[in-house]
């Protein structure tokens, strides 16, 4: 294969999209550089919106029909360009710039004759925001050597002629964009558009709304199928309420398609409310992530999410919220009353939020506007109208309400001085809606967030609990049992989100979440770009660590279960035992050892980076034992052979098959070599059994009909031994036919037994070596090796629970003696 790339020309690609406060300054757009450098496999698809404040200045242009106030904007995209472009490149940007203030100075001037605004106009200023910014940003990426080209999101997003809030239409939008983007993609290149815009089928640019450009990185996603949207922001993700109003509101981890969708329309900015559907409609994830923190974790949006104790997720609120009510003798029965009603709506183009009825009345929620008035002229010609201005929504949303009762009854109690109107429960279920008055709305939400979202972590009741210095015996746990995944629910959770060595982000994001909900603190470890492994401690000193690794060999396949097992990739190597750690770990804290944490690290199944890099981390001195899982049967291994990889490689000369003789075959030289390798005598040493020796590849040669000029074979012998006595035997029968190269060697390891397990020893290699810092080894899990790796990997439902019963016992004994030595020093 000559020149191809390996992923394949269909790798679907990635959508990092960018808002205005990720590209305020040159610090800012050379962080989204470092971002997009590190997404660079993922196939990025940049999309970006203006920096921030352009817009707003730009719309205030429109109203004042004057550039008087742009200079300072203009002046920042200058800035960035002499800070982080070269100098050639630089003067070309400031050219276009040029262009652009005269343009926009054109069009004002045009308004000013008009001496109104006509919409398309102000579309075409404001556009300037996100064609500026997304040029700038192709400009400093190209500068880091990164092969970005620069694309008209109006060639791609074709909406219709409504100004100010165009609506897409998504086929047309599908088959520009791929038609533009696909190309440049094959081609290994990073397109870089400005969200918000688009254009009519007439060539006419439109915008889609403020906040726009979130929708416009999901359509794009949409339209190519991407892997996934990113909506790079100011805040980590999704938080339980807006950090403006409750300062402490925290992260999400995941939420389904429905719950975002309904905290974005009811208010919650990070997300525009449209930007939901096209990633629902191909099942796209959309994440959501902080540039100004990358290593943190963000949300995932997906189909499904994770059902909170609490049920409750977050709550998000809209000001600027006007109630009408209507009365009239028609309402009741009358079909169409209710058409006439929302027609008026709709030749205003005014949504309406939420709809309330009672037996003669229709309330409903709508933004204030300037439409307002002639809408309510009329709405008087249907009946009698009361309009209640300066209100505010507030949406209580969480996939546990759709099934938990009782929720609304703990909402009201909690704010029940403040009066509630246009109760309502939006058609998915997942939401509780309604009105306040607008000057009670940040007391609502406050409360409300204390009341739902801040008692439920396990984390707040231990923090208060240690901060006294002792544990209070009344307290209940916050987290029930029954609201918590079971090891086997855990087991398919995570072996359904692919973690094949290299791609562990996903599962180390998810976990991290699912150890914060249990109050853990969580630490990310970086240990090479977009791998990380996680940490996760109480506040006490981990004496007792708990160990596994995230990764899996490939291929990835899905879970399933019957009664005896459940199958999938890492269902015993290694999500089975992850799953039992993090129940033996909770029960143990339920007892009251605190002393114990979780360390999950990548790249096991290939180089151990995770280990390595875990190994330098400062807890580690802290810890006495490192308990270890892989599968062993819930056998307490005293010892894991040593792991010697090698490469033999042989060369021949080409020729014609049909004159052998004229030639010497690389591949007949390997066989020769391999079989003598075959019949070398390995050490055998008591403690750990035998040496053995896998031929796991042999390749080579040039065709059927051509005499072999190379080959080689890759060998994996475990070590009973040190190297040294190996290589001797294995130079001895190679006898100089082939190159040989060692491509990593592991000693055996003796590890830590404990009276009354049952013990084994074991063939295959584990992180162990690399862990030297973390305390005594010891090395148990549930499963089998002999299941691991396979077409059908599986872990036994039993063994599963055993091994969580193990792993508690183990850490029993082990801390007990801790205790007992930290008493005698
Ligand atoms: P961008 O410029 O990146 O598009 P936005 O300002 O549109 O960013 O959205 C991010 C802001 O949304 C946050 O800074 C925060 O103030 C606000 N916000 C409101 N509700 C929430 C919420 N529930 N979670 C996170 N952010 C929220
Ligand atoms: N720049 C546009 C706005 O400020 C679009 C966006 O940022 O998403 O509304
Ligand atoms: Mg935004």
């Amino acid at each position: 294969m000559t020149g191809r790339s390996p992923s394949g020309e269909s790798a679907p690609p990635t959508v990092l999209k960018f808002g205005g406060t990720s590209v305020e300054d040159a610090a800012a757009f050379e962080r989204v550089a470092e971002i997009v450098r590190a997404e660079r496999r993922a196939r990025p698809v940049v999309v970006v919106s203006a920096m921030s404040g352009v817009t707003d200045a730009l719309l205030a242009s429109v109203d004042a029909a004057s550039a008087a106030d742009l200079e300072p904007q203009l002046e920042r995209h200058r800035l960035v360009a002499r800070g982080l472009l070269d100098a050639a490149a630089a003067a070309g940007f400031e050219t276009e710039l040029e262009g652009a203030r005269e343009e926009i100075g054109r069009l004002l001037e045009s308004v000013f004759q008009a001496g109104s605004t006509l919409p398309r106009l102000r579309d075409e200023v404001v556009s300037y925001g996100e064609r500026l910014s997304s040029s700038l940003l192709a400009g400093v990426l190209a500068a880091r050597d990164l092969p970005a080209s620069w694309v008209d999101a109006r060639r791609c997003i074709v909406t219709n002629d409504v100004a100010g809030r165009a609506e897409p239409d998504f086929p047309e939008t599908c088959a520009r964009a791929r038609a533009q983007l696909s190309p440049l993609l094959a081609a290994g290149r990073i397109p870089v558009l400005g969200g918000f815009i688009g254009a009519s089928a007439g060539g006419v640019t439109t915008t889609l709304g403020r906040g726009g450009s979130d929708y416009s990185a999901a359509l794009l996603g949409a339209a190519l199928d991407a892997e996934e949207i990113q909506i790079w922001t100011d805040v980590s993700g999704v938080l339980t309420a807006d950090p403006r109003v409750v300062r402490n509101a925290y992260t999400i981890p995941t939420l389904s398609y429905a719950e975002a969708s309904e905290l974005a329309y009811f208010g919650a900015k990070v997300l525009h409310p449209k930007s939901i559907q096209p990633a629902l409609v191909r099942g796209i994830p959309v994440r959501i992530v902080n540039s100004r923190a990358p290593q943190d974790g963000g949300t995932v949006v997906a189909a499904e999410a994770e059902l909170w104790p609490g049920t409750v997720k977050s709550i998000a609120h809209k000001t600027g919220i006007t109630v009408l009510q209507i009365t009239s003798a028609r309402m009741l029965g009358a079909y169409g009353f209710l058409r006439a009603l929302f027609e008026v709506f709709d030749r205003h183009r005014m949504p309406v939020d939420v709809v309330t009825t009672s037996e003669v009345s229709l309330s409903l929620t709508v933004e204030d506007g300037a439409a307002l008035p002639a809408v309510v002229a009329e709405l008087e010609t249907l009946g009698e109208v009361r309009v209640e201005p300066r209100r505010a929504i507030i949406c209580v949303v969480g996939e546990g309400l759709r099934t938990t009762p009782g929720i609304a009854a703990r909402v009201f109690e909690t704010i029940r001085d403040i009066n509630v109107s246009l109760i309502s429960q939006g058609a998915s279920r997942v939401n509780l809606t309604f009105v306040v008055d607008e000057g009670q709305a940040r007391e609502a939400v406050t409360r409300l967030h204390a009341a739902l979202l801040e008692g439920t972590a396990v984390e707040r009741a231990d923090r208060r609990t240690v901060g006294r210095g002792k544990r209070s015996r009344s307290r209940r746990p916050v987290v029930r049992q029954s609201d918590r995944p079971t090891a086997v629910e855990l087991t398919r959770r995570l072996i359904d989100i692919p973690s094949v060595s290299g791609d562990e982000e996903a599962v180390a994001r998810f976990l991290g979440g699912q150890l914060e909900q249990l109050g853990y603190g969580v630490e990310y470890l970086e240990s090479a770009p977009g791998r990380p492994g996680l940490f996760a401690s109480t506040d006490a000193a981990p004496r007792i660590v708990f160990c596994t690794h995230l990764d899996t060999v490939p291929p990835f396949f899905a879970s399933s279960e019957d009664d005896e097992f459940v199958y999938g990739r890492g269902a015993c190597d290694a999500k089975g035992i992850i799953a039992a750690q993090i129940a033996a770990a909770h029960r143990l804290r339920a007892e009251g050892i605190r002393e114990l944490a979780l360390l999950f690290v990548v790249d096991e199944e290939r180089g151990s980076i995770g280990a390595r890099a875990a190994n330098g981390h400062p807890a580690a001195r802290q810890c006495r034992w490192l308990v270890v899982g892989e599968p062993t049967e819930n056998k307490l291994a005293t010892g894991s052979k040593g792991s010697l990889r090698v490469l033999l490689r042989t060369d021949g000369t080409g020729g014609h098959s049909a004159y052998p003789e004229r030639g010497r075959s690389a591949i007949h030289t390997l066989l020769d070599v391999l079989e003598d390798v075959r019949v070398i005598a390995w050490p055998v040493a008591p403690e750990f059994g035998e040496t053995t020796c896998n031929i796991g590849i042999i390749a080579g040669g040039a065709g059927a009909n051509v005499i072999a000029p190379d080959a080689r074979a890759e060998l994996h012998i475990r070590l009973v031994t040190d190297a040294a006595p190996v290589r001797a035997l294995l130079e001895g029968a190679v006898r100089g036919r082939a190159r040989i190269e060692y491509l990593s060697a592991t000693p055996p390891v003796r590890l830590t037994a404990v009276p009354g397990f049952d013990t084994c020893v074991v063939g295959f290699t584990t992180d162990v070596p690399h862990l030297s810092n973390w305390g005594a080894p010891l090395l148990v899990g549930p499963g089998s090796i002999h299941d691991a790796h396979t077409a059908g990997e599986r872990i036994a439902k039993a063994d599963l629970e055993r091994g969580v019963e193990l792993y508690v016992q183990l850490a029993r004994t082990l801390h007990a003696d801790a205790v007992a030595t930290e008493v005698r020093a």
